[in-house]
């Protein structure tokens, strides 16, 4: 039998029972899944106080080990492969825009190396609001505001045609709140093409110790492709793409069921060298092929 939580469903608001799943880094909290759409998130979610530590200081990253270092430096190298992976996904689709906007910029690496692309046709603002990254950021033009709570100034109103948005919707405690305010943001006829982690990856499916790191208290909701369909469609937008690639490497997935724990300060994307590469993209295809691929990646428009 099912037990329920008092959690109420983020998505439709529904009631959630128990999974028995729990987060990595708060073991009083539970991972629980609505009972109606089958969307799982986190319970309880975070208070608006370690909402708001967890933005200013970017603590997950910085201080549990992920990143190698907790200075500026460290996290440039550490992102440096994942920028330039996210670089070679999404530029020649924002090449068919004009004015781009990142919401959720982080340190502005992604901004930084596409303003770098010699025959880029589109200009780039960024929305951050952690402190830390503020200070410190490097993708050029960036507003400090708040989508679920601020309100977005007049020159911001329906002006960009693509808004991009890389794993950051998981973070956010009321997800259809939040694109309906992005909705502002867009032109009409405009895009939005958003990246989340799927909870359906099959590395999940092949190592336990994964599946255990995968939940994590900073994240709010864990979505697969339903979810994320079904969390657009009531902000009010209509799905154009819906699809899943696999970020990591064949030889990332072996660390992770041989001994349990990912490369930390090693290269997790690609092999060690570039003529071992061809049996990578082979396994990452089929893996983005099945639907279970680490990264889930939506497009969508107004309806
Ligand atoms: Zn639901």
């Amino acid at each position: 039998m099912n037990e329920y939580t008092l959690a109420k469903c983020i998505i439709c608001g529904e009631r959630c029972f128990v999974t028995g799943e729990k987060p990595r880094d708060r073991f009083s909290a539970d991972i629980v899944r609505c009972d109606s759409c089958g969307h799982y998130q986190m319970y309880p979610l975070l208070t608006r106080e370690e909402e708001k530590d967890e933005y200013d200081n970017d603590n997950t990253v910085r201080f549990s080990n992920i990143a190698g270092g907790s200075d500026f430096e460290s996290m440039r190298i550490k992102f440096s492969e994942w920028t330039s992976e996210h670089v070679s996904i999404y530029f020649n689709f924002l090449q068919d825009y004009s004015n781009v906007l990142e919401v959720g910029a982080g340190y502005g690496f992604f901004m930084e190396a596409l303003n770098k692309m010699p025959d880029r046709r589109f200009s780039i603002e960024g929305i951050e609001i952690g402190k830390f990254r503020l200070e410190n950021f490097v993708g050029g033009i960036v507003h400090n505001i708040n989508i679920l709570t601020d309100t977005i100034p007049n020159s911001m109103r329906n002006k960009y045609d693509c808004i991009i948005c890389i794993h950051v919707l998981e973070h956010i405690s009321n997800p259809v709140i939040f694109l309906e305010r992005i909705k502002d943001l867009l032109k009409p006829g405009g895009t939005v093409v958003f990246e989340v982690p799927n909870i359906n990856c099959f590395l999940s499916e092949i190592s336990k110790d994964y599946k255990r790191f995968m939940y994590l208290y900073e994240h709010c909701s864990y979505y697969s492709t339903d979810t994320l369909q079904l969390v657009f469609e009531k902000a009010g937008f209509k799905t154009t793409n819906i699809h899943t690639y696999e970020i990591y490497s064949i030889e990332n997935h072996c660390r992770w069921v041989r001994d349990g724990v990912p490369f930390i300060n090693y290269n997790q994307m690609f092999m060690p060298d570039e003529r071992l590469e061809w049996i990578n993209r082979i396994y990452k295809d089929e893996i983005g092929k099945q639907g279970k691929g680490f990264a889930l990646t939506i497009y969508a428009k107004l309806n």
